[in-house]
């Protein structure tokens, strides 16, 4: 991104596009998603910048709805990725930096576990390891800012979506 500098187009501090809830730029008409772009996050209250696939994959939507100009469309994901490390498959969702809980779902000495994040009762992000249907259900969760109830969420044999306040 060091080329852009000059353009008119705003850099943020760890060289990045600075895009707004609509992932425009500062300069009209010029659109920033991806790698590259930092946007406004108004489900954790702070700018985010996101290096993974599923970040790319979906802001495009919002650029796109955008030109188009229909309605205005507004880009706040969980953010998501995945990834295969040594056999084991490895899912993140959400955004952890403000949590004030770590609970445990399972043993992470063993092959299967996902460790949950809340801030008060809401379930902020997972990491689940082998354990897609915690993610798949822990992400619906996160997205709608369900009440957890933290006792029955530490209960790895009990599906998340049964763990609710
Ligand atoms: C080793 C590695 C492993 C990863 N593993 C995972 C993973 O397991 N899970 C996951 O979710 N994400 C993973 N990622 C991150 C993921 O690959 C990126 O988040 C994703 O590719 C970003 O897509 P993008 O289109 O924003 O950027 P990119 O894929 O980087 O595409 C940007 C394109 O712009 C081109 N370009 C740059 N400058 C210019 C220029 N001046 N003019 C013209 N073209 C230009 C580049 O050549 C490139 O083709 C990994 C990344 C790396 C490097």
């Amino acid at each position: 991104t060091a080329w852009l500098a000059g353009s008119g187009i705003e850099l943020g501090a760890h060289g990045e596009v600075v895009a707004d809830d609509g992932l425009r730029t500062s300069v009209p008409d010029v659109y920033a998603v991806g790698d590259c772009a930092s946007f406004p996050s108004g489900r954790y209250g702070e700018r985010l910048l996101v290096h993974h696939w599923d970040n790319a994959l979906q802001g495009p939507r919002t650029v796109a709805a955008n030109i188009l100009g229909e309605t205005p469309a507004f880009y706040d994901p969980v953010p998501y990725f995945w990834s295969e490390q040594f056999g084991r498959f490895v899912q993140y969702a959400g955004h952890h930096a403000a949590a004030d809980t770590t609970l445990w779902r399972g043993d992470p000495s063993g092959p299967a576990w996902t460790v949950c994040w809340l801030k008060d009762d809401r379930l902020v992000a997972l990491l689940a390891v082998g354990r897609p249907r915690d993610l798949a259900q822990g992400r619906r969760l996160i997205e709608a800012g369900t009440p957890m109830n933290a006792e029955l969420l530490a209960d790895p044999a009990r599906p998340m979506k049964a763990a609710t306040a």
